[in-house]
């Protein structure tokens, strides 16, 4: 029998109805072993998520203010999940140690990190399965970062023993035994960790979409799912915006080969969309994977005769860069001409210097500025090989008088970067989208 690692976000255990679906889930599939519950999220739009009460809490008591009032929130919220599950389970000890502490100090990591810890003391007794605490097996290095190797020892040698537990997501422990929790959205971190540490077959992340979608909804109606990416197309979507999963979170699996599995807890039958290995074979020639962009860049488009033949030229453009403190996103080449491709986070207020020293030190006959451009990433394993892909996507883009200002194909060739005028930018994605699907 296989072992399953399944992790649940917030609005998966927001009240005692997700918590029941969860179980559900979790007892239709004996090799769903290990689980790894995130705190109580959204259970309408303009509710509060318990992690964002637990911080205000933290922020109070540090301001001499009390925090009856939004503890009283936290305590309602699990009371509440627990009356309506009808669990025997006394939360009561627990918050009231919780609530002291924070009010004797305790640090911002510690007060966030109860979110999970409570929701995982309610899971266990749910499910009937061991409770571990993640102190004694997510082990961060005194700077704060994980320390991947001692934690893998204590989470394959605490749950080895165990057939089934539940393991809170987002925290661990410092080497003094204080708790470090992971950035925000981190229990997908936790999830990761626990899949590698037990050898899972599968990494299950339970969401409330039923996976990615070949296109933001918001740009192109009712786009269709994406049922299988691998990690390398996953990275070039993220890198785009596309994002349900913490970044980090793929690393772990990744390296361990394990496949993510992103389901929705409020459509289990969903197929979701599974994430797998990049040596998976191709299967689907001329077919794409996922649109994703962004907006919001500056290029900087330099020309010179006879740039190609001055050595040095480049490192000079990238000399000014790295003085200023800025990375760039692209550099499409061309017989005499360079264009710098960067965020315009990244720029702040430093265009004009930066053309200044570009203009001093490269001595180019003229130096344009195109600000307000989009990218679009157009990603497929496979595009990879297959001629007609680029014919299809530029002849569409012709054929609603887009005007691509900057072309980038990566050097694996399973994407191809388009720069636009952000005013064209919705346009341009849907116009690709319906180049490929139907
Ligand atoms: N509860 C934490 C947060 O809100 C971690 C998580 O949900 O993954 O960021």
């Amino acid at each position: 029998m296989g072992i399953k690692v399944a992790k649940f976000g917030g609005s998966s255990l927001a009240d005692a109805e997700q918590f029941t679906k969860v179980k559900k889930i979790i007892e239709s599939d004996p090799e769903r072993r290990f689980v790894i519950p995130s705190a109580p999220g959204k259970r309408t739009p303009d509710d509060q998520k318990i992690t964002d009460l637990f911080y205000l809490c933290h922020a109070r008591v540090q301001q001499g203010v009390s925090c009856n009032e939004v503890f009283q929130k936290i305590s309602d919220r699990y009371l509440e999940i627990i009356k309506d599950l009808g669990l025997n389970l006394d939360l009561t000890p627990y918050l009231r140690e919780i609530k002291e502490e924070i009010a004797h100090g305790a640090s911002a990591d510690y007060a966030a990190s109860r979110g999970e810890y409570l929701n995982g003391l309610i899971l266990a007794a749910l499910l009937n399965y061991d409770f571990v605490d993640p102190v004694e097996i997510i082990a961060f290095h005194p700077s704060g970062v994980l320390n991947s190797e001692l934690t893998q020892e204590l989470v394959s040698t605490a749950l080895q023993k165990r057939r089934t537990a539940v393991i809170p997501g987002f925290y661990g422990a410092l080497p003094t035994g204080e708790v470090k929790t992971f950035s925000r959205g981190g229990s997908d971190i936790t999830g990761a960790i626990i899949a590698r540490g037990v050898g899972a077959d599968l990494y299950e992340n339970w969401t409330d979409v039923s996976g990615f979608l070949m296109a933001d909804p918001r740009i192109v109606p009712n786009p269709k799912p994406i049922e299988k990416i691998t990690y390398r197309e996953l990275r070039e979507l993220a890198y785009m915006g596309a994002s349900v999963l913490h970044e980090e979170s793929i690393f772990p699996v990744r390296q361990a080969g394990i496949p993510i599995h992103i389901k929705n807890t409020n459509a289990p039958h969903d197929p979701g969309t599974l994430i797998v290995n990049d040596t998976e074979p191709i299967t689907n020639a001329g077919v794409i994977t996922g649109i994703a962009g962004r907006k919001d860049f500056t290029v900087i488009a330099i020309e010179k005769t006879l740039m190609h033949q001055e050595l040095g030229f480049g490192r000079k453009i990238l000399s000014v860069l790295e003085r200023n403190q800025v990375s760039f996103e692209h550099l499409p080449s061309g017989i005499d001409t360079i264009s710098v491709v960067i965020a315009d986070s990244e720029l702040n207020q430093k265009l004009e210097r930066i053309v200044a020293e570009i203009e001093r030190e490269c001595q180019p006959d003229c130096i344009e500025i195109h600000p307000d451009m989009a990218l679009i990433a157009t990603v497929g394993r496979g595009m990879a090989y297959t001629p007609g892909i680029s014919g299809r996507l530029f002849g569409a883009l012709g054929k609603e008088m887009i005007n691509v200002r900057m072309i980038d194909q990566g050097s694996s060739e399973i994407n191809i970067i388009v720069g636009v005028e952000t005013a064209d930018f919705e346009r341009a994605v849907r116009a690709i989208y319906h180049a490929f699907v139907d």
